[in-house]
């Protein structure tokens, strides 16, 4: 059994990818070619906003935005403790303060509450992250931040809903990852921006391409932040059949939380809010005997994952040792992700949810 399946999805769009990849190498415009401004403008009207700006990694989506509201030392940005390091890395990269909040100890996103108290008026800006494929409560941060621009990390929730409206549509700007493992990966590193904020999106543009306003015109300090043409050929082969792939997320997350729940064993599963949809980037469920949970799935050929060991302030490149977020803390002992893709069959999710039984009996 696979963590992920990324073979299955590759044979159902087999003659595309060949296609699409085949006509890159034919024009041969590997930088800044023909597929970015394609993809681009499709997943702009998917996500229902103006501007797509594609990038070469979700790290980069991340770092860029900062990049463009000129945050650098003395500024604080404010982070979730519980993610994945690049959330806080790229705030510490440009010599500003990662400040950290705690997270719901049911959804695993940002506490509004802990928000509330980590405001200053050095706060140059919020960046929720839409863990594990569900967004945080982003009216509510948008009524604490009051005004300070908000930055989504969607890196695992691209697809996802709130109130209606998609994830990276939601803020300031919306920041993805086409990681392979993510819900729309690529082959190799990529990512993108969103906004509807026409001048942002210029600026975020330039900055990607060493801020450069016409060729060897550079008017500010960017990076090699650009999407690879490659990789633009790549999703857009994949994006055909993404939508349904959301949709077979949903199903497939929904009916392993009925199922879990239905045990009524020694598991939590994680809540998903009424008002949004989560593309289950990670089915993560908590155990609080997880090693020998792991060691129990592993001795049954059933891969398991950790997102996330340990809480980002406690990371010795960062060591903010007066940080105090005892949900994060809790949480990064217990969680544990499922196998989770578009191709799970029913029969493998009832073998992984007979083994949980079975551990706990
Ligand atoms: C994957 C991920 C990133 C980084 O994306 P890359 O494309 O690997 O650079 C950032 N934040 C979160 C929450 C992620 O899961």
């Amino acid at each position: 059994m696979d963590f992920i399946d990324l073979k299955t999805q590759q044979k159902k769009i087999k003659p595309e990818l060949d296609k699409r990849i085949a006509a890159v190498l034919e024009h041969g415009q590997y930088i800044l070619g023909p597929e970015i401004d394609e993809l681009e403008s499709r997943l702009a009207e998917y996500v229902g906003v103006k501007h797509c700006i594609g990038v070469s990694s979700g790290t980069d989506a991340l770092l860029i935005p900062l990049l463009a509201y000129g945050i650098g030392p003395g500024d604080e940005v404010i982070v979730p403790a519980f993610s994945f390091f690049a959330t806080c890395e790229v705030v510490a990269l440009l010599g500003a303060k990662p400040v950290f909040v705690d997270v719901e100890k049911g959804t695993c996103n940002m506490s509004i509450s802990s928000l509330k108290d980590s405001i200053s008026n050095r706060t140059k800006a919020i960046m929720p992250v839409s863990l594990y494929g569900q967004c945080s409560d982003m009216d509510e941060i948008r009524e604490v931040a009051g005004g300070i621009p908000i930055i989504e990390d969607a890196a695992q929730s691209f697809g996802a809903t709130y109130k209606g409206k998609k994830s990276c549509a939601l803020s300031e700007v919306g920041a993805t990852s086409f990681f392979p493992s993510k819900p729309l990966g690529g082959y190799g590193d990529a990512g993108a921006l969103f906004t509807d904020d026409d001048s942002l999106a210029k600026t975020m543009r330039e900055i990607s391409r060493h801020g450069d306003v016409s060729r060897y015109s550079h008017s500010r300090i960017g990076i090699n932040g650009r999407l690879d043409t490659l990789q633009a050929a790549v999703l857009n082969a994949k994006f055909d059949i993404f939508p349904r792939e959301v949709e077979e997320r949903l199903r497939i997350g929904n009916a392993y939380i009925k199922k879990i729940e239905n045990l009524n064993c020694g598991v939590t599963t994680l809540e998903v809010k009424e008002d949004r949809t989560s593309v289950f980037g990670q089915f993560t469920i908590r155990v609080s005997d997880r090693d020998g949970f792991r060691k129990h799935m592993d001795s049954v050929g059933i891969p398991t994952a950790v997102h996330y060991p340990s809480v980002l302030p406690d990371q010795v490149a960062i060591a903010d040792t007066d940080c105090n977020v005892p949900n994060s803390r809790e949480l990064s002992g217990e969680v544990v992700s499922l196998p989770m893709h578009p191709y799970l069959s029913e029969n493998d999710q009832d073998k992984i949810v007979e083994e949980i039984a079975s551990f706990f009996k």
